[in-house]
């Protein structure tokens, strides 16, 4: 996204490097993600727009195809690759290859709409792993969990008023992208957080409207847009959850897996802008995921 920019390479391996530090990695097994191809990016993306970023890729410095949103001449191919990781994800776990995956990919994706880049986001990862889901495996009914500190509207524009795919979410409200206040479909669980809002407001959220939502829908497969922007120490948003928060969200969306999904669940990472606080709060979520 250019020099002095939040959303940079250094996200990565604050991951990696924490989960090295905290021993966990030994008891990973590491993929490295095929690029998506076109028909699979088309289920979630109209063709038109494919190729308009295909052709706005630049040969050297950044093009900005959004106010917030630049390509650098690789941003195309990591794009391709963070939504191929979604598609190699949810074939692993339909394969009973593992029960869990979690993809430390960039660019994020869960603002990226059918037609539009946006806060970062060129293609909607998550969106592609649900259609490929539905569309490859044949399932019929697909969860994704957004706790990232920002509505995630593209998933929501992509998915709504499709019966196979819920999606429950919580988000800071007032914030960008100032969406998200009324739930346009009845497959479309939103909880705006206002600023302030920690552990206590999130749990609440999760248990009073998140899992009556899910255990009615049954998920065959938990897709999580796993954000963790709502950290206290991030700087781009004002919630104050901490790392015990994403472990506990994980052990229940987990325990939600194993009641409807035989464990499945495929994590996406999305934001997380304070490096310690990303590395920290990923690995606990891996953790969880690891315990499954
Ligand atoms: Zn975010």
């Amino acid at each position: 996204m250019g020099p002095y920019h939040p959303e940079c390479p250094e996200r990565i391996s604050a991951i990696t490097d924490r989960l090295i530090a905290s021993g966990l990695d030994a008891y990973l097994y590491h993929y490295t993600a095929p690029p998506a191809t076109r028909e699979q990016i088309a289920r979630a993306h109209g063709a038109s727009y494919i190729r308009e970023v295909e052709e706005a890729s630049p040969e050297s410095g950044l093009h900005f195809i959004d106010p917030d949103t630049a390509l650098n001449p690789h941003t195309l191919e990591a794009a391709r690759h963070a939504a191929g990781a979604a598609v190699l994800a949810v074939d692993l776990v339909m394969r009973n290859e593992c029960r869990t995956v979690f993809c430390a990919v960039r660019p994020p994706g869960h603002h990226a709409e059918r037609n539009r880049a946006m806060g970062f986001c060129i293609f909607n990862n998550v969106a592609v792993g649900a259609a490929h889901a539905l569309a490859a495996h044949g399932l019929e009914r697909v969860a994704v969990v957004d706790f990232d500190v920002h509505h995630g509207n593209g998933t929501e524009q992509i998915f709504s008023g499709d019966p196979r795919v819920l999606m429950v979410s919580t988000f800071q409200h007032p914030l960008y992208p100032y969406s998200g206040m009324e739930s346009p479909a009845p497959n479309m669980v939103n909880i705006p957080l206002a600023a302030g809002s920690g552990g206590e407001e999130f749990r609440a959220a999760v248990r009073d409207a998140w899992l009556p939502a899910l255990e009615a829908q049954r998920p065959q497969l938990i897709l999580i847009s796993a954000g963790f922007d709502a950290h206290r120490e991030d700087p781009l948003a004002g919630l104050k959850f901490v790392e015990s928060d994403y472990a506990w969200v994980t052990r229940e969306l987990v325990a939600v897996a194993e009641r409807h999904a035989q464990g499945r669940v495929v994590s996406m990472l999305e934001g997380g802008y304070a490096l310690s606080a990303l590395g920290r709060s990923a690995t606990e979520h891996v953790r969880e995921l690891l315990a499954a």
